[in-house]
């Protein structure tokens, strides 16, 4: 069982140390009291402190064991299952980190000239055309830094193509009720307001109620998913597309769900006007707990004037899908700059009805650089694997897990799909606490209560990168907590029992956080 850790002010024993530093190589002008009377007198002006701050005092050691052990009281993928459904939680290879980290990545400044970060610009520029071939869209701009962002991003853009035609009155966003809450934030953040639409009894968007809304209101943009939060690929995206056209508004398409259709289907070619991708999902950079993302933002021809700028463009660019063979030599792109010529890759700031910059500089180049390493590492045989993979273990799970969980939407899924524990609840056991006793077994829980359309969800994504004893274990531990369940509640409702932090308090963690241990807080006696 993992043990929380007393903090490290705890361990701190007066006179340790982690390393000698050499004499300071300054003149000792000031007193000789000590720590600060020579630096004050060589610093003359600034204010110093009059006490040495109360640092911990440990030696190396005892400090890698302390942050190594406090690293592996978390769950991550890298130690466990984690079907967190619609969050695509796939093991990411360690070699695209390695590649993000190369300094030519990691150790760029932001005001370093275009001609003396070519090979980032060259980086950005192909991962755009990867991007592309794999949406079917046209343009793509890497600025957003979450699928959220890019969703803001792309709903800002159509309103600036609406205002720009004279139809600025539009006003509101349709969104399915199935869809993730990011989309009805995204849209009332933008001013819109925002009409719910009731999924079909097939769990898909239905084209009755998609044409009594477009027909009741001032109609700006459809928000849809797909495929959708339930696992479930919109069977007439095309008709949705044409109604969608025909009443004037454009669609916004959350692409978070793409790693189901990756090399099999493209956005571009469902008509839609403008999809976001998310990088930590589908494209291998690794997430949870709230670390650097990119949620790119990719778009049709309408669309494509409004882009957030600047844009990574190439010179004297032909049109054509570049690859390594077309782009010069680093000797070449030197020589250039020594001469002062163009650079072949460079900003484009010449982009008059852009919306504008959204995110400082590069945008976050790390998680760029993993996805291009990914998506060229896999080829485009590799992705079409992996989305059918990822399809395959879905439905593996799915069929393996229906003689005890209800599924209300029994079919064909893509990347994921949502289990009930309305059975469990017969016996007062509810989704929460199932999924809490699931961490007693060393796995992460699936998603719960989400999509908001199914009572008491399990939403389940195996990812295509688990094999099949995994998932086997996987469906005899909700077997046995089924079992549980009926012969032993309170064990399920008291989960979980092995964990270092049992149930927090949710709401408060993520309010009042405790980020920074102070020595007067010390509770550890
Ligand atoms: C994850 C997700 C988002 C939001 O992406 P973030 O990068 O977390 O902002 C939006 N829509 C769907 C369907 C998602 O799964």
């Amino acid at each position: 069982m993992l043990e929380m850790q007393p903090p490290i002010f705890a361990r701190s024993r007066a006179g340790r140390r982690g390393l000698d530093l050499p004499a300071a190589g300054v003149p000792a002008t000031g007193g000789s009291e000590g720590w600060s009377g020579s630096l004050a007198g060589l610093l003359g002006e600034v204010e110093m402190r009059d006490d040495p701050p109360r640092l911990p005092e440990l030696a190396e050691p005892e400090v890698v064991r302390h942050y190594t052990k406090l690293s592996q009281l978390n769950h991550a993928v890298d130690t466990g299952f984690y079907p967190l459904g619609s969050c695509t939680m796939k093991y990411n290879p360690k070699v695209n980190d390695e590649l993000a980290g190369l300094s030519g990545f990691a150790e760029l400044h932001p005001y370093q000239a275009a001609e003396d970060v070519q090979g980032a610009l060259q980086a950005m520029w192909e991962l755009e055309q990867q991007l592309l071939e794999l949406t079917g869209m046209r343009r793509a701009s890497l600025q957003p830094a979450a699928g959220a962002h890019g969703e803001l991003v792309g709903i800002l853009m159509i309103r600036a193509w609406q205002r720009d035609r004279g139809e600025g009155h539009r006003d509101t966003v349709i969104v399915p009720d199935s869809a993730h809450g990011t989309n009805l934030a995204t849209a009332s953040m933008a001013g819109y307001k925002v009409v719910e639409m009731p999924s079909s009894e097939r769990g898909l968007i239905d084209l009755g109620s998609l044409s009594g809304a477009l027909s009741r209101h001032q109609v700006s943009a459809l928000m849809l998913t797909n495929p959708n939060t339930l696992g479930l690929f919109e069977e007439d995206i095309l008709e949705i597309s044409r109604l969608t056209h025909e009443a004037g508004a454009l669609i916004y398409y959350d692409g978070a769900n793409l790693n189901a259709i990756l090399g099999k289907a493209k956005p571009g070619e469902m008509g839609m006007d403008v999809v976001h991708v998310n990088l930590h999902k589908t494209f291998s950079t690794p997430h949870g707990g709230g670390g650097p993302g990119a949620g790119p933002v990719a778009v049709g021809e309408t669309l494509e004037p409004y882009l957030p700028g600047p844009l990574v463009a190439r010179r004297a660019d032909s049109g054509g899908t570049g690859g390594a063979a077309d782009i010069k030599g680093s000797a070449d792109i030197k020589d250039s700059a020594d001469t002062d010529g163009p650079a072949e890759f460079y900003f484009d700031r010449e982009r008059p009805k852009s919306i504008g910059r959204v995110r400082g500089f590069y945008g976050n180049v790390g998680v760029l650089v993993r996805a291009l390493a990914y998506i060229t590492s896999m080829g485009g045989d590799g992705l079409l694997q992996a989305a059918e993979d990822a399809v395959l273990n879905a439905n593996y799970l799915r069929a393996r897990l229906r003689d005890t969980y209800e599924i209300p939407y029994d079919r064909l899924v893509m990347h994921e799909f949502v289990a009930s524990a309305s059975r469990q609840k017969l016996y007062g056991v509810n989704a929460r606490d199932l999924a809490k006793r699931i961490l007693d077994f060393g796995m992460h829980a699936p998603s719960i209560y989400f999509p908001l359309i199914v009572p008491e969800a399990l939403m389940i994504e195996p990812t295509e990168t688990e094999n099949r004893d995994t998932l086997d274990a996987f469906v005899e531990v909700m077997r046995q907590i089924d079992r549980e369940c009926r012969e032993n509640p309170e064990l399920v409702q008291t989960a979980p029992h092995t964990t270092p932090v049992r149930r927090p308090d949710e709401v408060l963690a993520a309010r009042r956080p405790v980020l920074r241990w102070k020595p007067e807080d010390d509770v550890s006696g």
